[in-house]
Protein backbone atom coordinates (compact mmCIF):
# COMPACT_ATOMS: atom_id res chain seq x y z
CA UNK A 1 0.00 0.00 0.00
CA UNK A 2 1.66 2.86 -1.55
CA UNK A 3 0.90 6.48 0.63
CA UNK A 4 -0.79 9.33 -2.21
CA UNK A 5 1.31 11.81 -2.74
CA UNK A 6 0.25 15.54 -1.16
CA UNK A 7 -0.55 17.24 -4.29
CA UNK A 8 -3.75 14.42 -4.88
CA UNK A 9 -4.97 16.06 -1.60
CA UNK A 10 -6.40 18.37 -4.21
CA UNK A 11 -8.76 16.27 -5.31
CA UNK A 12 -11.33 15.90 -2.38
CA UNK A 13 -10.67 19.47 -0.99
CA UNK A 14 -12.14 22.24 -3.23
CA UNK A 15 -9.80 25.17 -2.45
CA UNK A 16 -12.63 27.47 -3.82
CA UNK A 17 -14.63 26.02 -1.07
CA UNK A 18 -14.52 28.46 1.99
CA UNK A 19 -14.84 25.39 4.60
CA UNK A 20 -15.47 21.99 4.27
CA UNK A 21 -18.10 20.45 6.71
CA UNK A 22 -18.59 17.07 5.94
CA UNK A 23 -17.84 13.91 8.86
CA UNK A 24 -14.61 11.63 6.75
CA UNK A 25 -16.77 8.13 7.09
CA UNK A 26 -14.63 5.17 5.83
CA UNK A 27 -12.81 7.34 3.38
CA UNK A 28 -15.85 9.14 2.17
CA UNK A 29 -16.73 13.09 2.96
CA UNK A 30 -20.05 12.87 3.94
CA UNK A 31 -22.40 15.54 5.61
CA UNK A 32 -23.10 14.61 9.41
CA UNK A 33 -27.27 13.07 9.46
CA UNK A 34 -28.22 14.79 12.52
CA UNK A 35 -31.00 16.88 13.23
CA UNK A 36 -29.77 19.56 14.28
CA UNK A 37 -26.61 21.75 13.04
CA UNK A 38 -23.57 23.79 15.72
CA UNK A 39 -22.72 27.19 14.43
CA UNK A 40 -18.79 27.34 14.05
CA UNK A 41 -18.72 30.86 15.10
CA UNK A 42 -15.67 33.83 14.58
CA UNK A 43 -15.23 34.50 18.30
CA UNK A 44 -13.89 37.84 17.16
CA UNK A 45 -17.15 38.86 15.89
CA UNK A 46 -19.70 36.51 16.54
CA UNK A 47 -20.44 35.92 13.15
CA UNK A 48 -21.51 31.90 12.08
CA UNK A 49 -18.94 30.94 9.52
CA UNK A 50 -20.45 27.43 9.21
CA UNK A 51 -23.55 25.54 10.29
CA UNK A 52 -21.99 22.15 10.84
CA UNK A 53 -24.56 19.15 10.65
CA UNK A 54 -24.36 17.44 13.85
CA UNK A 55 -23.75 13.70 13.61
CA UNK A 56 -26.58 11.09 13.76
CA UNK A 57 -25.96 8.19 16.03
CA UNK A 58 -25.99 6.04 12.94
CA UNK A 59 -23.26 7.95 11.76
CA UNK A 60 -21.10 7.32 14.73
CA UNK A 61 -21.71 3.62 14.51
CA UNK A 62 -20.88 3.81 10.78
CA UNK A 63 -17.72 5.65 11.81
CA UNK A 64 -17.05 3.02 14.38
CA UNK A 65 -18.09 0.33 12.19
CA UNK A 66 -15.21 1.37 9.32
CA UNK A 67 -12.48 1.68 12.00
CA UNK A 68 -13.19 -1.52 12.98
CA UNK A 69 -13.05 -3.39 9.19
CA UNK A 70 -9.94 -1.17 8.63
CA UNK A 71 -7.87 -2.19 11.80
CA UNK A 72 -6.26 -5.57 10.99
CA UNK A 73 -5.24 -4.20 7.54
CA UNK A 74 -3.84 -1.22 8.86
CA UNK A 75 -2.17 -2.99 12.17
CA UNK A 76 -1.36 -5.40 9.32
CA UNK A 77 1.29 -2.53 7.39
CA UNK A 78 4.57 -2.49 8.54
CA UNK A 79 5.62 0.95 11.05
CA UNK A 80 7.31 2.15 8.27
CA UNK A 81 4.28 1.85 5.49
CA UNK A 82 2.05 3.64 8.49
CA UNK A 83 5.11 6.30 8.58
CA UNK A 84 4.77 6.87 4.91
CA UNK A 85 0.91 7.63 5.11
CA UNK A 86 1.52 10.01 7.86
CA UNK A 87 4.22 12.05 6.55
CA UNK A 88 2.08 12.70 3.68
CA UNK A 89 -0.78 13.74 5.63
CA UNK A 90 2.09 15.79 7.41
CA UNK A 91 3.31 16.93 4.01
CA UNK A 92 -0.53 18.34 2.82
CA UNK A 93 -0.62 19.94 5.89
CA UNK A 94 2.43 21.77 5.54
CA UNK A 95 1.73 22.50 1.75
CA UNK A 96 -1.85 23.85 3.26
CA UNK A 97 -0.41 25.50 6.02
CA UNK A 98 -1.30 29.49 5.39
CA UNK A 99 -5.47 27.77 4.88
CA UNK A 100 -5.04 26.02 7.95
CA UNK A 101 -3.70 28.87 9.62
CA UNK A 102 -6.38 30.99 8.35
CA UNK A 103 -9.27 29.15 9.36
CA UNK A 104 -7.65 28.30 12.96
CA UNK A 105 -7.38 32.20 13.38
CA UNK A 106 -10.94 32.71 12.39
CA UNK A 107 -12.75 29.97 14.07
CA UNK A 108 -10.76 29.83 17.25
CA UNK A 109 -10.56 33.28 17.81
CA UNK A 110 -6.24 32.89 17.36
CA UNK A 111 -4.52 36.47 16.15
CA UNK A 112 -3.27 35.49 13.02
CA UNK A 113 0.11 35.89 13.52
CA UNK A 114 0.38 33.61 15.93
CA UNK A 115 -0.98 30.79 14.27
CA UNK A 116 1.58 29.41 11.77
CA UNK A 117 4.02 28.23 14.57
CA UNK A 118 1.02 25.88 16.01
CA UNK A 119 0.51 24.32 12.30
CA UNK A 120 4.31 23.58 12.05
CA UNK A 121 4.11 22.40 14.99
CA UNK A 122 1.27 20.07 14.18
CA UNK A 123 3.51 18.65 11.09
CA UNK A 124 6.66 18.19 13.30
CA UNK A 125 4.69 16.17 16.05
CA UNK A 126 2.59 13.98 13.09
CA UNK A 127 6.42 13.40 11.76
CA UNK A 128 7.80 12.63 14.98
CA UNK A 129 5.36 10.19 15.97
CA UNK A 130 5.14 8.46 13.12
CA UNK A 131 8.57 7.60 13.02
CA UNK A 132 8.63 6.48 16.92
CA UNK A 133 6.30 3.90 16.08
CA UNK A 134 9.36 2.24 14.45
CA UNK A 135 11.25 2.29 17.07
CA UNK A 136 9.30 0.89 20.19
CA UNK A 137 11.03 -0.04 22.99
CA UNK A 138 10.97 -3.58 24.71
CA UNK A 139 13.05 -5.83 26.84
CA UNK A 140 15.47 -7.66 25.06
CA UNK A 141 13.98 -11.17 23.64
CA UNK A 142 16.15 -13.69 26.19
CA UNK A 143 16.15 -16.96 28.54
CA UNK A 144 14.52 -15.33 31.52
CA UNK A 145 13.61 -18.79 32.08
CA UNK A 146 15.97 -21.45 31.67
CA UNK A 147 14.50 -23.55 28.77
CA UNK A 148 12.82 -20.93 27.37
CA UNK A 149 12.77 -17.97 25.32
CA UNK A 150 10.12 -14.49 25.86
CA UNK A 151 10.02 -12.04 24.19
CA UNK A 152 7.61 -8.69 24.09
CA UNK A 153 5.48 -7.67 21.13
CA UNK A 154 3.78 -4.25 21.22
CA UNK A 155 0.50 -4.41 20.07
CA UNK A 156 -2.25 -1.43 18.99
CA UNK A 157 -5.37 -1.55 21.09
CA UNK A 158 -8.12 -1.70 18.62
CA UNK A 159 -10.17 1.80 17.71
CA UNK A 160 -9.66 4.53 19.94
CA UNK A 161 -12.83 6.96 20.03
CA UNK A 162 -10.82 10.36 20.13
CA UNK A 163 -12.52 13.71 21.75
CA UNK A 164 -10.91 17.11 21.22
CA UNK A 165 -11.20 20.30 22.62
CA UNK A 166 -11.75 23.76 21.27
CA UNK A 167 -8.86 25.72 22.30
CA UNK A 168 -5.61 24.38 19.68
CA UNK A 169 -8.63 22.64 17.57
CA UNK A 170 -5.99 21.07 14.88
CA UNK A 171 -3.33 20.79 17.74
CA UNK A 172 -5.05 18.29 20.26
CA UNK A 173 -6.76 16.72 16.92
CA UNK A 174 -3.18 15.72 15.83
CA UNK A 175 -2.50 14.49 19.35
CA UNK A 176 -4.84 11.90 19.52
CA UNK A 177 -4.64 10.34 15.80
CA UNK A 178 -0.90 10.85 15.55
CA UNK A 179 0.12 8.49 18.15
CA UNK A 180 -2.86 6.13 17.47
CA UNK A 181 -2.50 5.60 13.86
CA UNK A 182 1.42 5.34 14.29
CA UNK A 183 0.78 2.36 16.32
CA UNK A 184 -1.30 0.66 14.76
CA UNK A 185 -4.96 1.79 15.81
CA UNK A 186 -7.86 2.97 13.79
CA UNK A 187 -9.81 5.97 15.52
CA UNK A 188 -12.70 7.57 15.61
CA UNK A 189 -12.18 11.41 16.35
CA UNK A 190 -14.46 14.30 17.25
CA UNK A 191 -13.40 17.97 17.24
CA UNK A 192 -15.27 20.66 19.65
CA UNK A 193 -18.69 21.48 18.14
CA UNK A 194 -17.27 24.74 18.29
CA UNK A 195 -13.83 25.03 16.35
CA UNK A 196 -14.49 22.03 14.13
CA UNK A 197 -13.44 23.56 11.00
CA UNK A 198 -9.69 23.11 10.56
CA UNK A 199 -10.04 19.46 11.95
CA UNK A 200 -12.82 19.00 8.59
CA UNK A 201 -10.07 20.52 6.57
CA UNK A 202 -7.73 17.88 7.63
CA UNK A 203 -10.70 15.53 7.32
CA UNK A 204 -10.57 16.42 3.35
CA UNK A 205 -6.78 16.50 3.21
CA UNK A 206 -7.27 12.62 4.84
CA UNK A 207 -9.85 11.54 2.57
CA UNK A 208 -7.02 11.15 -0.49
CA UNK A 209 -3.74 10.42 1.76
CA UNK A 210 -5.46 7.76 4.22
CA UNK A 211 -7.15 4.20 3.23
CA UNK A 212 -9.97 4.18 4.10
CA UNK A 213 -11.72 3.58 7.79
CA UNK A 214 -8.03 4.30 9.20
CA UNK A 215 -8.99 8.09 10.18
CA UNK A 216 -13.10 8.75 10.32
CA UNK A 217 -14.14 12.13 11.82
CA UNK A 218 -17.47 12.88 13.20
CA UNK A 219 -18.91 16.10 13.71
CA UNK A 220 -21.12 16.85 16.98
CA UNK A 221 -21.13 18.31 20.54
CA UNK A 222 -21.38 16.43 24.28
CA UNK A 223 -24.15 13.98 23.41
CA UNK A 224 -22.10 12.59 20.38
CA UNK A 225 -18.94 12.62 22.48
CA UNK A 226 -20.93 10.19 24.67
CA UNK A 227 -21.92 8.27 22.27
CA UNK A 228 -18.32 7.81 20.83
CA UNK A 229 -17.21 7.22 24.31
CA UNK A 230 -19.93 4.69 25.45
CA UNK A 231 -19.77 2.29 21.88
CA UNK A 232 -18.81 -0.87 22.53
CA UNK A 233 -16.70 -1.65 19.58
CA UNK A 234 -14.36 1.47 20.70
CA UNK A 235 -11.18 -0.09 22.78
CA UNK A 236 -9.91 2.79 24.42
CA UNK A 237 -11.53 6.04 24.45
CA UNK A 238 -8.68 9.90 24.75
CA UNK A 239 -10.02 12.82 25.31
CA UNK A 240 -8.46 16.37 25.84
CA UNK A 241 -10.73 18.64 28.11
CA UNK A 242 -12.57 19.53 31.43
CA UNK A 243 -12.40 17.78 34.51
CA UNK A 244 -16.10 17.59 34.38
CA UNK A 245 -16.38 15.82 30.66
CA UNK A 246 -13.12 13.44 32.24
CA UNK A 247 -15.05 11.72 34.79
CA UNK A 248 -18.15 11.51 32.41
CA UNK A 249 -16.18 9.61 29.72
CA UNK A 250 -14.45 7.73 32.49
CA UNK A 251 -17.86 6.53 34.01
CA UNK A 252 -19.20 5.76 30.28
CA UNK A 253 -16.11 3.86 29.65
CA UNK A 254 -16.21 1.80 32.97
CA UNK A 255 -19.26 -0.87 32.08
CA UNK A 256 -16.59 -1.90 28.93
CA UNK A 257 -13.57 -1.49 30.74
CA UNK A 258 -12.30 0.84 28.33
CA UNK A 259 -8.73 1.95 28.22
CA UNK A 260 -8.75 5.94 29.09
CA UNK A 261 -6.12 8.88 28.33
CA UNK A 262 -7.78 11.78 30.31
CA UNK A 263 -6.03 15.22 29.69
CA UNK A 264 -8.31 17.54 31.50
CA UNK A 265 -7.40 21.11 33.17
CA UNK A 266 -4.47 23.01 34.53
CA UNK A 267 -3.58 25.23 37.00
CA UNK A 268 0.26 25.82 36.76
CA UNK A 269 2.17 28.12 39.20
CA UNK A 270 5.28 30.48 38.67
CA UNK A 271 7.54 30.01 41.88
CA UNK A 272 9.84 33.18 41.65
CA UNK A 273 12.22 33.34 44.18
CA UNK A 274 13.92 36.70 45.05
CA UNK A 275 17.17 36.06 42.46
CA UNK A 276 14.84 35.60 39.70
CA UNK A 277 15.53 37.32 36.66
CA UNK A 278 11.82 39.24 36.55
CA UNK A 279 13.00 40.70 33.17
CA UNK A 280 13.05 37.21 31.82
CA UNK A 281 10.47 36.42 33.60
CA UNK A 282 7.59 38.77 32.59
CA UNK A 283 8.74 38.52 29.06
CA UNK A 284 7.97 35.11 29.32
CA UNK A 285 4.67 35.11 31.29
CA UNK A 286 3.48 38.04 28.66
CA UNK A 287 3.47 35.11 26.13
CA UNK A 288 2.55 32.27 28.19
CA UNK A 289 0.05 33.54 30.81
CA UNK A 290 -1.93 35.30 27.60
CA UNK A 291 -1.06 33.71 24.93
CA UNK A 292 -3.74 32.00 23.50
CA UNK A 293 -5.82 34.56 25.62
CA UNK A 294 -4.56 32.24 28.45
CA UNK A 295 -6.97 29.33 26.91
CA UNK A 296 -4.67 26.63 27.33
CA UNK A 297 -4.56 24.18 29.88
CA UNK A 298 -0.51 25.13 31.05
CA UNK A 299 -0.69 29.20 30.88
CA UNK A 300 1.19 30.90 33.61
CA UNK A 301 -1.44 31.76 35.87
CA UNK A 302 -0.54 31.81 39.12
CA UNK A 303 2.19 33.59 40.19
CA UNK A 304 3.97 32.84 44.09
CA UNK A 305 6.24 35.15 44.44
CA UNK A 306 8.78 35.51 47.54
CA UNK A 307 8.38 38.94 49.66
CA UNK A 308 12.07 40.27 48.11
CA UNK A 309 10.51 39.96 44.74
CA UNK A 310 6.87 40.21 44.83
CA UNK A 311 6.93 43.87 44.31
CA UNK A 312 9.16 43.89 41.05
CA UNK A 313 7.36 41.11 39.79
CA UNK A 314 3.78 42.52 39.97
CA UNK A 315 5.23 45.76 38.13
CA UNK A 316 6.87 43.90 35.47
CA UNK A 317 3.81 41.68 34.84
CA UNK A 318 1.58 44.27 34.88
CA UNK A 319 3.42 46.64 32.67
CA UNK A 320 3.58 43.13 30.56
CA UNK A 321 0.18 42.76 30.84
CA UNK A 322 -0.95 46.48 29.49
CA UNK A 323 1.20 46.32 26.99
CA UNK A 324 -0.32 43.49 25.00
CA UNK A 325 -1.96 44.66 21.34
CA UNK A 326 -5.52 43.45 20.85
CA UNK A 327 -7.76 43.98 17.92
CA UNK A 328 -9.19 42.03 15.23
CA UNK A 329 -7.71 38.53 14.99
CA UNK A 330 -6.58 39.19 11.05
CA UNK A 331 -4.41 41.78 11.96
CA UNK A 332 -1.08 40.97 11.65
CA UNK A 333 0.03 43.06 14.70
CA UNK A 334 -2.78 41.15 17.42
CA UNK A 335 -1.06 39.87 20.09
CA UNK A 336 -3.89 39.19 22.24
CA UNK A 337 -7.70 37.59 20.63
CA UNK A 338 -11.06 37.47 22.42
CA UNK A 339 -12.12 33.78 24.33
CA UNK A 340 -13.94 31.46 22.58
CA UNK A 341 -17.48 32.80 23.40
CA UNK A 342 -19.67 35.25 25.41
CA UNK A 343 -20.23 32.41 27.58
CA UNK A 344 -16.35 32.09 28.32
CA UNK A 345 -15.53 35.13 28.71
CA UNK A 346 -18.94 35.90 31.09
CA UNK A 347 -16.97 33.31 33.10
CA UNK A 348 -13.69 34.46 33.39
CA UNK A 349 -15.22 37.68 34.23
CA UNK A 350 -17.30 36.64 37.19
CA UNK A 351 -13.97 34.96 38.57
CA UNK A 352 -12.22 38.37 38.65
CA UNK A 353 -15.57 39.99 40.42
CA UNK A 354 -15.62 37.37 43.27
CA UNK A 355 -12.55 37.74 43.65
CA UNK A 356 -12.24 41.37 44.05
CA UNK A 357 -15.24 40.85 46.37
CA UNK A 358 -13.10 38.60 48.66
CA UNK A 359 -10.53 41.25 49.15
CA UNK A 360 -8.26 40.93 46.27
CA UNK A 361 -6.94 43.67 43.68
CA UNK A 362 -6.74 44.04 39.65
CA UNK A 363 -3.50 45.77 38.96
CA UNK A 364 -4.50 46.06 34.71
CA UNK A 365 -7.50 44.59 32.99
CA UNK A 366 -10.50 43.21 34.49
CA UNK A 367 -13.52 44.91 32.85
CA UNK A 368 -15.41 43.54 29.78
CA UNK A 369 -14.90 46.09 26.77
CA UNK A 370 -17.92 47.46 24.70
CA UNK A 371 -18.02 45.93 21.49
CA UNK A 372 -18.01 43.14 18.98
CA UNK A 373 -16.44 39.75 19.90
CA UNK A 374 -15.86 38.19 22.94
CA UNK A 375 -12.75 40.43 24.26
CA UNK A 376 -11.29 40.40 27.51
CA UNK A 377 -8.22 42.38 28.78
CA UNK A 378 -5.03 40.83 30.15
CA UNK A 379 -5.80 40.79 33.72
CA UNK A 380 -3.64 40.40 37.00
CA UNK A 381 -4.76 40.01 40.48
CA UNK A 382 -2.95 40.16 43.29
CA UNK A 383 -3.26 38.61 46.45
CA UNK A 384 -6.18 36.23 46.46
CA UNK A 385 -6.12 33.89 49.54
CA UNK A 386 -4.53 30.20 48.70
CA UNK A 387 -8.08 28.91 48.86
CA UNK A 388 -9.60 31.77 46.97
CA UNK A 389 -11.61 30.13 43.73
CA UNK A 390 -9.45 31.99 41.40
CA UNK A 391 -6.27 30.08 42.49
CA UNK A 392 -7.72 26.99 43.05
CA UNK A 393 -9.93 26.54 39.93
CA UNK A 394 -9.26 26.84 36.09
CA UNK A 395 -10.34 30.00 34.74
CA UNK A 396 -8.94 29.44 31.49
CA UNK A 397 -8.75 33.03 30.01
CA UNK A 398 -6.13 36.09 29.95
CA UNK A 399 -6.09 36.32 34.44
CA UNK A 400 -2.92 35.86 36.34
CA UNK A 401 -3.06 35.56 40.17
CA UNK A 402 -0.23 36.59 42.15
CA UNK A 403 0.47 35.77 46.09
CA UNK A 404 3.06 36.26 48.00
CA UNK A 405 4.85 33.39 50.32
CA UNK A 406 7.00 34.25 53.12
CA UNK A 407 10.00 31.96 52.63
CA UNK A 408 10.84 29.49 49.52
CA UNK A 409 9.20 26.76 51.58
CA UNK A 410 6.19 27.90 51.71
CA UNK A 411 6.12 28.54 47.88
CA UNK A 412 6.58 25.16 47.42
CA UNK A 413 4.01 24.08 49.41
CA UNK A 414 1.45 26.80 47.45
CA UNK A 415 2.57 25.75 44.39
CA UNK A 416 0.90 22.11 44.89
CA UNK A 417 -1.76 23.07 46.60
CA UNK A 418 -4.41 23.33 44.11
CA UNK A 419 -6.34 20.07 42.86
CA UNK A 420 -4.18 20.27 39.40
CA UNK A 421 -0.65 18.77 38.51
CA UNK A 422 -0.46 19.57 34.86
CA UNK A 423 2.60 22.36 34.45
CA UNK A 424 4.60 24.13 37.07
CA UNK A 425 7.85 26.50 36.31
CA UNK A 426 10.05 27.65 38.98
CA UNK A 427 12.82 30.73 38.50
CA UNK A 428 15.77 30.95 40.61
CA UNK A 429 19.49 31.36 39.94
CA UNK A 430 19.89 28.41 42.38
CA UNK A 431 20.24 25.29 40.52
CA UNK A 432 20.14 23.06 43.75
CA UNK A 433 16.96 24.37 45.09
CA UNK A 434 15.23 23.80 40.96
CA UNK A 435 16.46 20.40 40.65
CA UNK A 436 14.85 19.67 44.23
CA UNK A 437 11.19 21.85 43.25
CA UNK A 438 11.07 19.76 39.75
CA UNK A 439 11.70 16.50 41.84
CA UNK A 440 9.21 17.64 44.50
CA UNK A 441 6.30 19.36 42.18
CA UNK A 442 4.50 16.51 41.18
CA UNK A 443 3.16 18.06 38.18
CA UNK A 444 3.73 16.73 34.20
CA UNK A 445 6.08 19.10 33.44
CA UNK A 446 8.09 21.37 35.22
CA UNK A 447 10.32 24.03 33.76
CA UNK A 448 12.86 25.76 35.06
CA UNK A 449 13.48 29.53 34.49
CA UNK A 450 11.20 28.95 31.76
CA UNK A 451 7.10 27.66 31.26
CA UNK A 452 5.05 26.30 28.23
CA UNK A 453 8.03 25.19 26.19
CA UNK A 454 7.17 22.05 24.59
CA UNK A 455 8.43 19.82 21.32
CA UNK A 456 7.51 16.61 19.97
CA UNK A 457 9.99 14.33 21.77
CA UNK A 458 8.51 15.03 25.36
CA UNK A 459 5.75 13.48 27.21
CA UNK A 460 2.74 16.46 27.93
CA UNK A 461 0.20 15.05 30.91
CA UNK A 462 -1.10 15.28 34.37
CA UNK A 463 -1.42 14.39 37.48
CA UNK A 464 -4.39 14.86 40.04
CA UNK A 465 -7.14 16.60 38.47
CA UNK A 466 -5.44 16.89 35.33
CA UNK A 467 -6.02 13.32 34.53
CA UNK A 468 -3.61 10.75 33.17
CA UNK A 469 -2.21 9.52 30.11
CA UNK A 470 0.73 11.05 28.17
CA UNK A 471 0.84 12.79 24.81
CA UNK A 472 3.32 13.61 22.41
CA UNK A 473 6.62 11.74 22.75
CA UNK A 474 7.52 7.46 22.89
CA UNK A 475 4.90 7.43 26.18
CA UNK A 476 1.92 8.69 23.60
CA UNK A 477 2.57 5.04 21.87
CA UNK A 478 3.03 3.57 25.29
CA UNK A 479 -1.36 3.47 26.02
CA UNK A 480 -2.03 2.57 21.64
CA UNK A 481 0.29 -0.02 21.97
CA UNK A 482 -0.19 -2.75 24.63
CA UNK A 483 2.68 -4.85 25.36
CA UNK A 484 2.12 -8.74 25.00
CA UNK A 485 4.56 -11.57 26.52
CA UNK A 486 5.18 -14.27 24.25
CA UNK A 487 7.37 -17.38 25.27
CA UNK A 488 8.73 -20.33 23.64
CA UNK A 489 9.63 -23.53 25.77
CA UNK A 490 12.30 -24.95 23.79
P1 LIG B 1 -15.08 20.28 27.20
O1 LIG B 1 -14.85 19.29 28.26
O2 LIG B 1 -16.26 21.15 27.27
O3 LIG B 1 -15.17 19.59 25.78
C1 LIG B 1 -14.12 18.78 25.28
C2 LIG B 1 -14.69 17.82 24.25
O4 LIG B 1 -15.51 16.86 24.93
C3 LIG B 1 -15.57 18.47 23.20
O5 LIG B 1 -15.32 17.84 21.96
C4 LIG B 1 -16.98 18.14 23.69
O6 LIG B 1 -17.94 18.09 22.66
C5 LIG B 1 -16.76 16.77 24.29
N1 LIG B 1 -17.74 16.36 25.30
C6 LIG B 1 -18.49 17.14 26.11
N2 LIG B 1 -19.23 16.36 26.93
C7 LIG B 1 -18.93 15.07 26.63
C8 LIG B 1 -19.35 13.81 27.15
N3 LIG B 1 -20.25 13.72 28.14
N4 LIG B 1 -18.83 12.69 26.64
C9 LIG B 1 -17.90 12.77 25.66
N5 LIG B 1 -17.47 13.92 25.12
C10 LIG B 1 -17.97 15.07 25.60
O7 LIG B 1 -13.72 21.10 27.13
P2 LIG B 1 -13.46 22.38 26.27
O8 LIG B 1 -14.23 23.47 26.93
O9 LIG B 1 -13.63 22.09 24.83
O10 LIG B 1 -11.89 22.61 26.50
C11 LIG B 1 -11.41 23.29 27.59
C12 LIG B 1 -10.90 22.33 28.64
O11 LIG B 1 -9.96 21.44 28.05
C13 LIG B 1 -10.19 23.04 29.72
O12 LIG B 1 -10.55 22.53 30.99
C14 LIG B 1 -8.72 22.73 29.45
O13 LIG B 1 -7.89 22.77 30.56
C15 LIG B 1 -8.80 21.39 28.87
N6 LIG B 1 -7.61 21.12 28.05
C16 LIG B 1 -6.67 20.27 28.53
C17 LIG B 1 -5.52 20.03 27.81
C18 LIG B 1 -4.47 19.08 28.32
O14 LIG B 1 -3.60 18.70 27.56
N7 LIG B 1 -4.51 18.67 29.57
C19 LIG B 1 -5.32 20.63 26.58
C20 LIG B 1 -6.30 21.50 26.11
C21 LIG B 1 -7.45 21.73 26.87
Amino acid sequence: MSPARPQDAARRHDPARAYDIANLIDGQLVPGGGAAADPARDPSTGVVLAEVPRSSPEDVDRAVAAARRAFPGWRALSPGERAAHLNALADALQQDLKAFAEIESRNAGKPIAAVPDEIDYCVDNIRFLAGAARNLQAPAAGEYVTGATSFVRREPVGVVGAIAPWNYPLMMAVWKFAPALAGGCTVVLKPSELTPLSTLRLAALAADLLPPGVLNIVTGDGPVGAQLAAHPDVAMVSVTGSVATGRKVAAAAAPGLKRLHLELGGKAPVVVLDDADVEALAAALRATSFGNAGQDCTAACRVIATPGVYGRVVEALTAAAASLRTGPTDDPTCELGPLISPAQRARVAGFVERAVAAGASVTTGGTVPDGPGAYYPATVVIGPDQDAEIVQQEVFGPVVTVQMAPDRERALEMAADVPYGLAASVWTADAGFALRAAAELRFGAVWVNDHITGCSEMPHGGFGQSGYGRDLSGYALDHYCEPRHVMVRW
